[in-house]
């Protein structure tokens, strides 16, 4: 199947994803936003975890679901949170200097700067007994008194005024590259969440990826977890392609998941894949959606979406199995005609497939002409052979009838021989099946507890709708069964309020 690109040219697409990827989506590393629930579907349910929730069911990130396991999995969930929550947040808390009343970061051998200085000073005697003796006592210069660090939530104290972070917070700030205070804590805020990386792929297959994980957001229907995107992105660079379309969908299932024995797939990533073809499609519709129809039309399969008709299974029109070029023709002409007139694709694919089985009966090279009255009894004859079942039969027979008024009534192929018609070819449909109740049905009605549900009047007009109808009263009666027990709830609510008023 060839791709639409071919038609518009890499070019075109190039011009076209410029103009549609938002610069939001133009990062060389993806950061999902947080808010949408198609990358991040919650949060780990510790509320002191940073990382986005993986393990649905529980609410618990992978490494919690692990340590949740490990743990026996106590069925009090919520107490075991808690538990957890205290753990992580007393791992993370900054230790303070072991001399007593000094609320400063701890720097070597558990003691903060200034302590460890002093300690080295006394030449570094017992530590325990030193530190016995060692109270804390406020600096004298004004300038290395200490303040509480502004890292959020830490308790511990600057090594000076001057310094907004404990000595802790300090190294890390200064290992991460010395960021403004508030990008680095809102980098830490968000650490534990997905980042797709696109800095490996060729600029032009990049944007393609931007443009899919656009398509994702907008779209807002299908999770797309970033470790299946980063898989899909992986399988991108090592296939030899410039961009998603220049293979078909069949090509890609072949490179992720080649069939084994059997033709089986094992290992496939479904979801990757399912990003790959998706953003294939949506690359093509984006391609083709000014004329979707001039696309199409020449091609042996249609695919539905392109127009938002796909019914269900119903996806695409193949036409490929009518072997005759003018029959395939025609049969396409009408195909579109009926779906301008807003016939359901799924009765249009059923006139589709009866139209292959003609065309498989015919000659390869049959020509209009040969279409004639005494060909068709032949293919009747046939039919009857290939589909036993009566409606199906009829279904097929009928769609060829109705073709062939179709193409002379619009003069599509004037060729076609004067006798070529349907009659009343159709099989007669098999008589209806009897009305009858089964027998233990009507034990049930019969019954005079049940008869007793039902008051006198309406138990008559049961009778004769039964007799009437057979088996096709018994859904009535039912109703009636239900209504007059709901009456009867009714009855005797407003009975139970009106004797606890009185
Ligand atoms: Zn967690
Ligand atoms: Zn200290
Ligand atoms: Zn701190």
């Amino acid at each position: 199947m060839n791709t639409p690109r071919t038609r518009a040219g890499s070019d075109g697409l190039l011009a076209k994803l410029m103009e549609t990827v938002r610069p939001e989506f133009r990062a060389e590393v993806f950061c999902p936003p947080r808010d949408s629930p198609v990358f991040f579907p919650g949060e780990c349910r510790i509320p002191a975890c940073p990382t986005t929730l993986t393990m649905g069911r529980l609410k618990l990130c992978r490494t919690h679901h692990h340590r949740w396991a490990a743990a026996g999995r106590p069925a009090d969930l919520d107490g075991w949170s808690a538990q957890e929550d205290a753990r992580l947040r007393e791992r993370r808390q900054v230790s303070a200097c072991r001399v007593s009343g000094c609320n400063r970061a701890r720097a070597a051998h558990g003691l903060c700067h200034r302590h460890a200085s002093r300690w080295n000073h006394a030449g570094r005697p017992l530590l325990e007994s030193w530190l016995g003796r060692t109270l804390y006592q406020p600096p004298r210069k004004p300038w290395s008194a200490e303040r509480t660090c502004d890292f959020p939530d830490c308790p511990r104290w600057t090594d000076s005024t001057d310094a907004p972070l404990c000595h802790t917070h300090h190294n890390r700030w200064r290992k991460h590259g010395r960021p403004t205070l508030d990008t680095w804590y809102d980098d830490l805020a968000h650490r534990g969440d997905p980042k797709i990386r696109l800095d490996q792929v060729t600029p032009a297959l990049r944007l393609e990826f931007q443009f899919g994980l656009q398509h994702r957001l907008d779209e807002g229907l299908r999770f797309t977890p970033a470790r299946d995107v980063r898989r899909a992105v992986t399988w991108a660079c090592e296939a030899p392609i410039t961009s998603l379309l220049d293979w078909d969908e069949s090509t890609w299932r072949d490179h992720v998941a080649p069939p084994g024995p059997g033709r089986k797939r094992h290992g496939h990533n479904v979801v990757a894949f399912r990003f790959i073809a998706d953003t294939r499609f949506a690359l093509e519709h984006l391609l083709i959606a000014d004329d979707p129809w001039a696309d199409q039309y020449p091609r042996d399969v249609w695919d539905l979406r392109h127009f938002a008709l796909a019914e269900g299974e119903t996806r695409y029109l193949r036409f490929g199995p009518i072997a005759q070029l003018w029959l395939r023709e025609l049969v396409k002409r009408r195909c579109r005609w009926r779906i301008s007139t807003n016939i359901s694709v799924k009765t249009v694919a059923q006139s589709l497939r009866s139209l292959a089985h003609l065309s498989a009966h015919l000659p390869a090279h049959a020509a209009p002409a040969d279409l004639t009255r005494a060909r068709i009894e032949t293919w009747l004859a046939a039919l009857a052979v290939d589909y036993p079942d009566v409606f199906t039969r009829r279904a097929t027979v009928n769609s060829l009838g109705r073709f062939l008024a179709n193409a002379r009534a619009h003069d599509w192929q004037p060729v076609l021989p004067r006798d070529a018609i349907i009659y009343n070819d159709a099989p007669p449909p098999p008589p209806a099946k009897p009305r009858w109740i089964s027998e233990h049905l009507m034990r049930q009605m019969e019954n005079p507890e049940n008869l007793a549900l039902i008051s006198t009047p309406l138990r008559l007009d049961l009778e004769v709708l039964v007799k009437g109808c057979g088996n096709e009263a018994t859904g009535l009666l039912v109703d009636q069964l239900v209504a007059k027990r709901v009456d009867q709830a009714l009855e005797s609510r407003c009975r139970r309020s009106l004797s606890s008023s009185g």
